[in-house]
């Protein structure tokens, strides 16, 4: 581990930097990676942000957008950039695991490596952490390190404050998890002082959905949404012959997971979707029901409390009947 200073002299001269952020990026990935993009450039730092994965087209008016590296995409040129990298910003993400085959590179890789994030069980891989796991965004603690502990709460201009309201928007729910503090209210409005346009950005990511996304969640809602009221649990399975009738796209199953947990009473959602090498969990929960439990202990993966995710290489049959045999190891929880 290096100390602020030691990190802080490094900054002070301009570097080779490489931010990346977890697969599949989220709107807090993409928003704290090109704000902390958008602020590091200003210092004359030579940066480039790196996802792992592609992301929701609903992301690609985000300032910056363009300078995004996806790792598929061009390999060779992430690969060089990771191991020239004087410091890698780790973003939102605490496992290597989180960015596929980047991880190992990075892990290799000689550069510092920062750790800027909210989720429980960090994987000791960084140099220096800034972590907190009641931030309600990594984005909120990208804002909180610039200003507090980078002392460059003047740098945050219009680009910086778009992406990080974004990241902040996004992951808090729209400023209605209990995660959302006066604090974070403080912050957003500092935001929206420094130039974030918050009506916009809540249009272009929430009003921008294809015709077809529409009509998927349509299909989801009126044909495969599973109550089980004895549980107070909620579910939605999806084939991939039914990814491909509505031409889901990435980022089109996002958030549906929520419409199950907003049932009455319901206290545990799941979507589970049949991927192309795997099935992929989305669990959310209310309460003080461990979402993150059932994803660590059953299907490989964590997450928070009220919002987790995991895989498994059963079948999309077995994956939900396993689900549905581990609810009445929760049934207190459940029916509280
Ligand atoms: P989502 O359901 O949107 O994919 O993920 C919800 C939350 O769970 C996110 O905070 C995400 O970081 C976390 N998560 C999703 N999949 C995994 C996984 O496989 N492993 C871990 N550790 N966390 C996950
Ligand atoms: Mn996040």
């Amino acid at each position: 581990m290096v100390d602020l200073a030691s990190l802080t002299s490094l900054l002070a001269h301009p570097q080779k930097i490489v931010i990346t952020t977890h697969h599949k990026p989220d709107g807090d990935a993409l928003g704290s990676s090109l704000g902390l993009y958008h602020y590091l450039i200003q210092q004359g730092h030579h940066v480039n942000v790196i996802t792992p994965t592609d992301y929701p087209q609903f992301f690609n008016w985000m300032p910056g957008n363009g300078e995004v590296i996806i790792y598929t995409g061009q390999p060779g040129v992430s690969a060089q950039l990771i191991e020239q990298a004087a410091i890698i910003f780790c973003l939102d993400f605490n496992a290597l695991s989180r960015i596929n085959e980047s991880g190992e590179l990075v892990r290799e890789s000689k550069a510092l490596k920062v750790m800027i994030d909210h989720h429980l069980d960090p994987e000791d891989f960084d140099d220096y952490r800034y972590w907190d796991i009641n931030a309600c965004a990594t984005a909120q603690l990208v804002h909180q390190f610039i200003v507090h502990e980078l002392k460059g709460g003047h740098y945050i201009n219009q680009d910086v404050a778009t992406c990080l309201y974004t990241g902040i928007m996004t992951d808090s729910g729209s400023f209605r998890f209990p995660s959302t503090t006066s604090a974070v209210h403080r912050i957003v409005a500092d935001l929206i002082d420094a130039g974030a346009v918050n009506w916009r950005i809540h249009d272009l990511v929430y009003n921008n959905s294809s015709e077809e996304r529409l009509r998927f969640l349509g299909h989801c809602l009126s044909q495969k949404l599973e109550v089980i009221s004895e549980y107070n649990t909620a579910l939605i399975t999806v084939t991939r012959a039914e990814l491909e009738q509505y031409h889901v796209i990435t980022g089109d199953t996002e958030g549906i997971v929520n419409y199950a947990l907003s049932v009455t009473g319901v206290r545990l959602a799941a979507f589970i979707v049949e991927r192309k090498d795997q099935i992929k969990l989305s669990l959310r929960s209310k309460g003080d029901f461990p979402a993150n439990e059932i994803c660590k202990k059953y299907f490989n993966g964590g997450g928070h409390r009220n919002a987790a995710g995991g895989q498994s290489t059963q079948t999309l049959e077995q994956v939900t009947n396993q689900f549905k045999t581990i609810l009445p190891e929760y049934k207190t929880l459940l029916i509280q």
